[in-house]
């Protein structure tokens, strides 16, 4: 009864119903990366059931219940969720609570929709009404800050001896997310980023500023609500600015990105990244190549479903549809991002990390990833690496602000970029 409790106070997305056989086929297309969770996730006739490291079924979905735990999944906040999974375990709902489940968030839905119609129906713009958020990957600006996080290039330019190519990712994606925002308000959206200025974190501060006086009341917190222990907090609080980025504060900051995204609850994520050519590490070179790709959610292996927030991450693109919404979103995306860039549409054997631990999907260039964000983003998202930036041709066309747009002085291939982007957002509303 303690979880129609939970239902009374939050609003809620669609209910719709699926049939079990609908939600295996989802799992062998996105989610069951090379048949690893073959005996985590057990489908029988009208049940799924998630299997514990010690074999046991600990959680199970009925077919009847499968409306209301994926709108569950999709509106509450991990930790109700978490409520939920250890509540329900592998009891069916009884048809009483169901019934009350079903009516109270039909009821959520029905006001959220209403909400949403109205947000819709205000202007004649494409996008009015549609929330929309933007993270530009990584977070330094300089070569300097941008050794930590080792998203730089920098090579004496092909062809051109006198000329050096510097160029840094997280500057990049600001000024695309800036030009995006831009065109997105232009047709009406609400926009928002997850960091608010150059150089700076999602916390909207510097990563240096960050570890010299947040990193000690941080962990502090984390210490004294059992989340690390003290010879965790003992280590953290020894490592240098560069090993304590990639210990501790990447993955961390990821985490604070995404859930910064879900508290916007926004209609549609872009993820900005700009790629470069694994094979051509460290980078102090061009290279030939270049491709268009972009990632959704999936691909988990057993080893991903340790942590009960991960397992409900699972389930939910599992059961609702944000992964078929996000491939939708991608394949518009990719394709905008050939044509505009005249960039070839990557084919899994194009990198060793698309074969390893991807999963294509049925049009080329799309690939389903388990990252933290396009795990813990709760709504269809596109995760764009448009192109590679050590590339002959690209290192040079980005090495140079030759274009203005939107008041922005930019690489023109930038401009490029984000109308690709604009462009696919617009497909994937149908406007
Ligand atoms: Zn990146």
């Amino acid at each position: 009864m303690r979880l129609i409790v939970f239902l009374l106070f939050i609003a809620t997305g669609h209910l719709f119903s699926q049939s079990i056989a609908e939600c295996k086929e989802r799992f062998d297309k996105y989610l069951n990366l090379k048949n690893s969770l073959n005996s985590s996730v057990l489908f029988e006739k009208n049940v799924i059931y998630i299997v514990n490291s010690n074999g046991k079924k600990e959680f199970s979905v009925y077919e009847n219940e499968i409306p209301v735990v994926s709108a569950y999944l999709e509106n509450f906040s991990v930790k109700d969720q978490i409520n939920l999974y250890n509540l329900k375990g592998t009891k069916k709902f009884s048809r009483q609570q169901l019934d009350s489940l079903k009516y109270q968030l039909d009821t959520l839905t029905k006001r959220k929709d209403e909400i949403t119609k109205q947000r819709l129906a205000k202007s004649n713009k494409p996008l009015t009404g549609y929330r929309i958020a933007l993270d530009p990957g990584h977070f330094s600006s300089n070569i300097i800050d941008s050794k930590v996080e080792g998203k730089f290039i920098n090579f004496v330019s092909y062809g051109n001896e006198k000329d050096t190519i510097k160029l840094v990712e997280g500057q990049l994606t600001f000024l695309t997310a800036q030009i995006l925002k831009a065109m997105l308000e232009e047709q009406g959206a609400k926009v928002f980023l997850s960091r608010n200025a150059q150089n700076t974190t999602a916390f909207n501060v510097p990563y240096y500023y960050w570890y010299n006086k947040r990193r000690k009341p941080t962990l502090d917190s984390l210490k004294q609500i059992n989340e690390i222990t003290n010879e965790q907090y003992n280590n953290y609080m020894s490592l240098n600015k560069e090993m304590f980025f990639w210990r501790f504060f990447r993955d961390y900051e990821l985490v604070a990105r995404a859930t910064k995204i879900n508290t916007l609850d926004p209609d549609l994520t872009i993820i900005l990244h700009f790629n470069v050519d694994e094979k051509n590490a460290p980078w102090a070179k061009a290279s030939t190549k270049n491709f268009t790709m972009c990632f959704i959610g999936g691909a988990f292996v057993r080893s991903d479903l340790k942590k009960t927030n991960n397992k409900l991450h699972f389930l939910r693109l599992l059961l609702t549809k944000q992964i078929n919404k996000s491939e939708n979103l991608s394949q518009h995306t990719v394709r905008s991002l050939s044509k505009n860039l005249n960039i070839t549409i990557a084919k899994p054997n194009d990198a060793d990390y698309l074969c390893e631990k991807g999963i294509k999907c049925s049009q080329d260039g799309v690939f389903c990833r388990n990252l933290i964000l396009t795990r813990y983003i709760n709504s269809p998202l596109v995760y764009g690496e448009s192109l590679y930036q050590d590339n002959i041709y690209e290192s040079a066309w980005l090495n140079s602000c030759n274009y203005v747009t939107y008041g922005y002085k930019v690489p023109e291939r930038i401009h490029y970029v984000a109308k690709s982007y604009l462009e696919a957002t617009l497909k994937y509303f149908n406007k």
